[in-house]
């Protein structure tokens, strides 16, 4: 037999690792340090009201004989993908119920995708960017081609001469909580079309886009549905992380090769995948709902207004960033030519307060720190106030 080897050029993912080991190790060595982790990628607010009551209620339908539900549609209750199809109307996207899969999170379905494109597909991906992306690939044997995402491009980069069969956007970015405009995805777009390449775009921290004028979906860029898959997740949206559901949307005018892309990932999920449960995806739906919506968007404001602090606080001190507007990421420039690692040792020694690496993240993440607004609106202030000092 043969093992996969193509898993033998994955690079070793010791960010998170490294991150939480030299935390412990600098705890232990000064117990009396009250350390902040501003390193959180993870949402630090419980469900809102609206998701626990939907999901209490049909806890109890569980319980009962005549309201029990066993295996549900693969691609999820007719319910939720209603809910996210007014969603969308909002957003001014009009989608089928046919188009909108449900998922147990972006990140499976970030990898699960993969599964209907030729490993033969050159792949463009932004660097820095949420690892997931790179990795998934290289686990398939696909060719990976970097594309630079770095000051003097706004962490935005943009289409060139070179030819690309799946294009990687994540908007708002993560790390760098930067966040493309229509132009710029309209060019995205145009570039996919004359390609005849397909997007796959992230979009689990739209929810934190507060600009009318920018996009939040893929889908308000016209020609976008003959050219991309849409990814989003409640993780961000609705403090979700643990909960996990997300939906991937894959439209009927998606046709490649001779093949509706549409058609081949009901095949894989309903051969793959049996679902999400019956009592989140009720939680999913009451987040849809004007109570949990507005529940949800004070959670975001909270996160927001973290974010806003630490901007403010990083230009009172002259501090390089992008981020932190549209996204709960701030990507700031380590200081006086430190790199990532540097910069996160005088963070933890100095200020007592653990960021993440930028160089984590790619090769342009080198001289670059995230810091996180998933916190209390005390802890971020005590960060700000020690960094200000
Ligand atoms: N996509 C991006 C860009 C992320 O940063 C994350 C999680 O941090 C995910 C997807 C994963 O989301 P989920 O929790 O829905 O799997």
């Amino acid at each position: 037999m043969q093992v996969n080897r193509n898993f033998s050029n994955l690079a070793t993912s010791y960010l998170f690792t490294e991150v939480a080991r030299k935390q412990r190790e600098y705890s232990a060595a000064h117990p009396e340090a009250e350390i902040i982790r501003l390193s959180i990628g993870d949402v630090t607010r419980p469900l809102v009201p609206a998701v626990i009551d939907a999901m209490t209620r049909a806890v109890a339908e569980m319980g009962k004989a005549e309201t029990f539900r066993g295996y549900g549609d693969e691609q999820g209750y007719g319910f939720l993908r209603e809910a996210i199809k007014k969603y969308y109307a909002g957003k001014g996207v009009a989608l089928t119920l046919e188009e909108i899969f449900i998922s147990d999170g972006a990140k499976s379905d970030v990898g699960n995708i993969l599964n209907i494109f030729s490993t033969d597909n050159i792949v463009a991906v932004p660097d820095p960017v949420y690892p997931v992306y790179v990795d998934t690939n290289i686990m398939d044997g696909r060719k990976v081609m970097l594309l630079d995402a770095n000051a003097e491009n706004g962490f935005l980069p943009m289409p060139g001469e070179e030819h690309a069969d799946i294009i990687y956007i994540c908007s708002p970015n993560n790390p760098t909580g930067a966040v493309y405009n229509k132009e710029q995805l309209t060019a995205w777009v145009d570039y996919a079309l004359a390609h005849d390449a397909v997007i796959l775009f992230d979009a689990a921290y739209e929810a934190f886009i507060n600009d009318a004028a920018l996009p939040t979906s893929i889908y308000q860029i016209p020609g976008a549905e003959k050219c991309a898959i849409e990814l989003c997740s409640l993780s961000k949206t609705a403090g979700f992380t643990g909960t996990r559901c997300g939906y991937t949307i894959v439209p009927k005018a998606l046709v490649k090769d001779d093949a509706s892309l549409n058609a081949m990932w009901l095949r894989r999920q309903t051969t793959k995948f049996n679902g999400v449960p019956y009592i989140v995806q009720r939680g999913a739906e009451a987040v849809f709902t004007p109570e949990g919506m507005a529940e949800c968007k004070e959670n975001i404001a909270h996160y927001r207004e973290n974010a806003k602090v630490m901007g403010a606080a990083f230009d009172k001190l002259g501090l390089r960033y992008c981020g932190g507007v549209h996204s709960p990421y701030i990507w700031l420039h380590c200081p006086d030519g430190m790199t990532s690692w540097e910069y996160f040792d005088v963070l933890l020694s100095e200020y007592h307060i653990v960021g993440t690496p930028g160089s984590g993240f790619g090769k342009n993440g080198e001289g670059y720190i995230r810091l996180t607004a998933f916190n209390t609106a005390e802890n971020t202030k005590k960060a700000v106030e020690r960094l200000t000092k």
